[in-house]
């Protein structure tokens, strides 16, 4: 008989039998529908987006060669997604790894662990900017990213203040313990209470509350700037759950949401208590605001999101193709138009993501890290994006999207008619209806809405995203219209060289 694990002991790279193990020995503070979740991989709003979680652990052992690497600690098979990076060959297998996992739920499921498994990699490689505030910081960051890549635990994130009042920041609200902020700060630790948005996947194993990778906080803000992370079991710790969206129906009736529901929710800090080995930041709100920049953070977490893009866009490439098929309408112009914007949005993600890797360069902290200009075009691109293919998806699908019987209505006394009346031009009933039911779930399903707006969001509003990229890319912005400028100069020049006086002169 096989000896079992302690409950915390460090395994290496897990396995989706571990995964469930772990969830059920120590469940996340989750709360739907007024009842806290007792047990995620029962329970019907959790339980099969949990085993797709569980199917990507063991996916990493299927594609080990790929997907895990020798620990450089203990020398175990680890996660590839908390490598550090020191060669493009290791930053390109990250990827590959990362593409593993993204093809699985055909990018379905963006907050699949790597996402921050590499955010915490990055902090843990930056651990001597932490360090510069507090030595007892970077210790932290490097001894939790060991921590997480030993045990090959998950995490979801919370970042930005509950959505009360937008018009001032966190210390502007009506109730000064409305956004998560300090209480108290003790020998052990800090207390906190408060809350924050979103946390997708909730049913990671711990939580990293960190500040925004966009807004920036001012002098005032000193008591919500933080940085720490906690198992998601942590006493006080609340997660309020928005509605699943899956229905708990059939893979037949509802493909993505049975399969892929990573779940959202509000994260509420009922004085909990973070002990200083924890904490990375603290009321350093210049420091926080830099954080995720400076560590590169930001720029690993935006490389998985780029693999994620291209693995959704070949996923509702090949569903528009097929959907075009079954029904005849390959021959109409409007149809290649819109095929063709798909394919070009496919080849604008993947050659942005191949310029990140192809372009990726030594960071301060000895990390090969992507170049960061193609992701944040990705990262800005991708929002207006996937909401234009699902309209295509809609567009293309047109009453087909609700003129969709059931797995029921297939195995009830109107089979036969079903068999003959939704039979299309290259696919019999059976098979054009689970098609069908597919782009209703990506188009029109409360998992595909959602779908659209955290490709709107989730990185951050794609307002304020805009605004940072002009911010940023100032100097070069400066030095482009110092070209035309000249040229403008120039045939201004041209057109008043044989006149003494100049426009403008009096
Ligand atoms: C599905 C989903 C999953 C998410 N997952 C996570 C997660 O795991 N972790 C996490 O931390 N966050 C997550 N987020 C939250 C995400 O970071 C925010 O949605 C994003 O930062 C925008 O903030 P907000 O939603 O509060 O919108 P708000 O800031 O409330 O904005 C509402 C509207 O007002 C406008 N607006 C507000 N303020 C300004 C301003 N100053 N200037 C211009 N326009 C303004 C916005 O453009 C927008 O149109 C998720 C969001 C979604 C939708």
């Amino acid at each position: 008989m096989t000896k079992q694990a302690a409950p915390d002991a460090p395994i290496g790279a897990r396995r989706g039998s571990d995964v469930l193990e772990r969830l059920r020995e120590r469940p996340p503070a989750l709360w739907y529908r007024g009842e806290r979740v007792l047990d995620v991989t029962l329970h019907p709003a959790f339980a099969r987006g949990v085993s797709t979680l569980a199917e990507l652990y063991d996916l990493q052992w299927q594609h080990a060669d790929v997907c895990l690497f020798d620990s450089p600690t203990s020398g175990r098979k680890v996660g590839r997604s908390f490598q550090m990076p020191r060669t493009h060959e290791e930053l390109r297998t990250i990827g590959r790894a990362m593409r593993t996992w993204a093809d699985h739920t055909y990018g379905m499921m963006g907050r699949a662990p790597d996402y921050l498994n590499r955010a915490i990699t990055a902090y843990a490689a930056g651990a001597s900017f932490l360090a510069e505030a507090d030595p007892r910081f970077g210790a932290n960051a490097l001894r939790y990213h060991e921590h997480l890549r030993e045990r090959d635990l998950s995490l979801t994130h919370t970042l930005i203040p509950p959505q009360a009042n937008r018009a001032v920041g966190p210390a502007g609200q009506a109730d000064p313990f409305l956004a998560a902020r300090v209480k108290e700060e003790t020998d052990a630790g800090l207390v906190i209470r408060g809350c924050r948005m979103l946390a997708t996947l909730p049913i990671a194993d711990e939580i990293m509350v960190f500040p925004s990778t966009l807004l920036k906080g001012g002098d005032e803000d000193a008591p919500y700037a933080f940085g720490f992370v906690i198992p998601s079991d942590t006493s006080g710790l609340k997660f309020i759950c928005r509605e699943s969206v899956d229905y708990g129906r059939s893979h037949f009736d509802h493909p993505l949401g049975s399969r892929f529901e990573e779940m959202d929710a509000v994260v509420i800090f009922d004085d909990v208590r973070v002990p200083w080995e924890n904490v990375l930041l603290y009321r350093d709100v210049e420091r926080c605001n830099r954080a995720f920049a400076r560590t590169g953070a930001v720029v690993h977490m935006a490389h998985q999101v780029a693999v994620k893009n291209v693995a959704k866009c070949e996923f509702v490439l090949g569903l528009a193709h097929l959907l075009v098929d079954t029904i005849g309408v390959e021959r109409f112009q409007h149809i290649h138009e819109k095929l063709a914007e798909i394919w070009v949005n496919l080849e604008t993600m993947k050659a942005l993501l191949r310029a990140a890797e192809a372009d990726a360069s030594l960071d301060e902290w000895g990390v090969i890290r992507p170049a960061w200009n193609p992701l944040d075009a990705a990262r800005n691109l991708f929002p207006r994006l996937y909401p234009r293919m699902i309209e295509i998806i809609q567009q293309i699908g047109a009453s087909g999207l609700v003129a969709m019987p059931t797995e029921q209505d297939l195995k009830g006394p109107l089979a036969d008619d079903i068999r003959h009346y939704y039979q299309a031009a290259r696919a019999e009933a059976f098979d054009r209806i689970p098609l069908f039911r597919l782009a209703w779930d990506v188009s029109m399903s409360a998992f595909g809405s959602r779908q659209v707006l955290y490709e709107r969001f989730f990185f951050g509003d794609p307002v304020r995203m805009a605004g940072a990229l002009v911010t940023n890319h100032d100097a070069e912005l400066r030095a482009l219209a110092e070209r035309v400028r000249e040229l403008v100069r120039r045939g201004r020049d041209e057109a008043f060289a044989d006149i003494s006086r100049q426009p403008g002169e009096e």
